[in-house]
């Protein structure tokens, strides 16, 4: 029989396929055990809306087979089935939106994230067979067909013998190698795991006939094999259930089987939004920082599933930076499962999701800062920084939605004070939020700059952290009050006569002043009189926008 030629296209997706690195391999059961998913789902409708099909729930499966003396495993499943032009058309071409994504991908010279990241469908079978044959009959046709295909060279079609009507795929796993391993292809209990991983919340039974010992029928230490037909998947994720069904404990669980982090998650967050984009997602606030958290290697995402198939590990473009501590999955059915990087940055659906889940984390906080203040405050030890680097981030655009999260220390009740707690207790003639700058509390408080802010009974925001000035300088005015440095020139609260004593007395001491300017040389730009100073002789003011601290900041960074 003439062997038909694959598109061009296929043809390279195929070689890239071939050769993708180790780990990213085990999607190809994902694809196979999605595709059967989808056929069960046409079916399904199939029945519901047609009188003349009759169908009984437990008619719907995918069942996966193992057989390690023939090297094969089989996909089986009771979905909607092929005809022979539809084995044809659907299995010799690339799925078209996974053709864009791979000529997209392969300009950049990075085929393989394509594959660990995305649904290539059925052609990511090859990543692990040499052979694979699709054996089908389709709904509402009396015969069957038999597709074949070795990979790159095409694929023949044949008239088969098939019962039921469905799909049945056969990968023929390929050998081991010096360099790679497919045994494990035909490990049930390795087979069992990939389908967790992935395909857990697929909501037809995935079946699987799994072998274990127990003891012997009358014996206490003799045991016997025995081989049972298990359902391997869970079916209801957990993010579709009721809110109410479940537990603290519940979702404690789901973080720590998903590897979200290792600690306890501070608090999560479960929607289920049924507005113009249809998603469930289930969010975390964790506890502590990841390890990694502060540096380049950190990665930032949520889990991304299309109608509960997997499809993404770490989606970014759900999170914005300053949330980028969020961990946790989103699931829409208005996604679809074959979508690329490069189309996901701009699908309307997704950022409509992004948006919305922004401002859930944000009032997540907000009611966490305001009824559980304690976690708040150790949250707010984790991720501050992230916090005031978003303030700071983006010329301030996001400042809005943030300044309302920041805690400082403050001077008068000696804790975190939020900007709103401050400027509620202003007295009504005090102009500006006060702030100081130093390496702790306990430094600033020393500090002759303080002094005469504190002796008005003013408060002070104590900013202890390098990037607090900045993202205050961002911020620029809270309420209507802007924020004042206490080691900025004027303080605003020097009354005008004073100013004037102050000039009288500073042209007596020219020379005196002359002399010491001489003196400290570059180090200074000036020396002044001032009425600032209490019990200290002098202290250091700063002259336009940056203050000492920041200055020290910008001289440390490197240009
Ligand atoms: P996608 O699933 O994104 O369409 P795939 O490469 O995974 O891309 O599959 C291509 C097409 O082949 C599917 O759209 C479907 O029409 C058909 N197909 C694949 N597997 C099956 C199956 N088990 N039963 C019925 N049709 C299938
Ligand atoms: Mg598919």
């Amino acid at each position: 029989m003439a062997k038909k030629q694959f598109k061009a296209e296929s043809k390279r997706l195929l070689e890239m396929m071939i050769n993708s690195i180790y780990t990213q391999r085990e999607i190809f059961l994902r694809e196979l055990v999605s595709n059967a998913s989808d056929a069960v789902d046409k079916i399904y409708y199939k029945a519901l809306t047609d009188e003349n099909l009759t169908f009984n729930k437990e008619d719907y499966y995918i069942k996966i087979t193992a057989d390690k003396t023939s090297r094969t495993l089989t996909i089986t499943d009771t979905g909607i089935g092929m005809t022979k032009e539809e084995l044809e058309n659907n299995l010799g071409v690339i799925a078209k939106s996974g053709s864009l994504a791979f000529k997209k991908e392969n300009e950049a010279q990075d085929g393989h994230n394509i594959i660990g990241q995305f649904g290539v469908g059925f052609y990511s079978a090859f990543m692990v067979a040499d052979v694979v044959t699709a054996t089908s009959k389709a709904l509402g046709s009396d015969e069957a067909y038999k597709w074949e295909s070795t990979g790159a060279d095409g694929y023949t079609i044949e008239p088969a013998a098939k019962e039921t009507v469905g799909t049945e795929i056969v990968l023929k796993i390929k050998p081991n190698t010096d360099e790679d391993q497919y045994d494990e292809y035909l490990e049930p209990y390795r087979l069992k795991a990939i389908i967790k991983k992935y395909s857990d919340f697929i909501r037809y039974p995935i079946k699987m006939d799994m072998t274990s010992s127990r003891p012997k029928e009358g014996s206490d230490n003799e045991f016997e094999e025995f081989t049972e037909e298990e359902t391997v998947n869970s079916m209801v994720p957990i993010w579709r259930k009721n809110k109410n069904e479940l537990t603290d404990a519940d979702y404690d669980n789901f973080y720590n089987e998903k590897r979200y982090g290792w600690d306890k998650p501070l608090k999560h967050l479960h929607l289920s939004v049924d507005g113009a984009v249809r998603y469930q997602a289930i969010l975390y606030i964790p506890e502590s920082t990841p390890f990694d958290y502060y540096t380049k290697e950190f990665e930032k995402g949520l889990e991304l599933y299309s109608n509960g198939v997997l499809i993404m590990e770490k989606c970014a473009d759900l999170l914005p930076d300053y949330f980028s501590f969020v961990k946790g999955m989103v699931d829409s059915e208005d996604l679809s499962l074959n979508i690329s990087r490069e189309m996901l940055q701009h699908d309307r659906q997704l950022k409509q999701i992004a948006k919305n889940i922004q401002s859930k984390i944000k009032s997540q906080l907000q009611s966490l800062l305001k009824e559980e203040r304690e976690k708040y405050e150790k949250f707010y030890e984790s991720f501050s920084r992230q916090l005031k680097f978003g303030v700071y981030n983006d010329y301030g655009a996001n400042k809005e939605v943030l300044q309302d999260l920041l805690l400082f220390y403050s001077s008068k009740e000696k804790k975190l004070a939020t900007l709103d707690e401050y400027v509620s207790r202003m007295p009504e003639e005090q102009k500006f939020i006060y702030y100081a700058t130093g390496e702790s509390n306990e430094r600033i408080e020393k500090l002759p700059q303080t002094e005469l802010v504190a002796d008005k009974g003013y408060e002070i925001l104590y900013l202890t952290d390098d990037i607090d000035e900045f993202a205050i300088k961002i911020i620029a005015k809270y309420k209507d009050k802007e924020f004042k440095s206490v080691s900025s020139g004027d303080l605003g609260i020097e009354a005008d006569e004073k100013d004037k004593e102050t000039e009288a007395e500073a042209n007596e001491s020219k020379e005196l002043f002359d002399a010491m300017k001489e003196f400290l040389g570059d180090k200074v730009m000036g020396v002044r009189a001032s009425k600032r100073l209490k019990s200290h002789p002098v202290c250091l003011t700063t002259e336009g926008e940056l203050t000492i601290e920041m200055e020290k900041v910008l001289n440390a960074m490197p240009s």
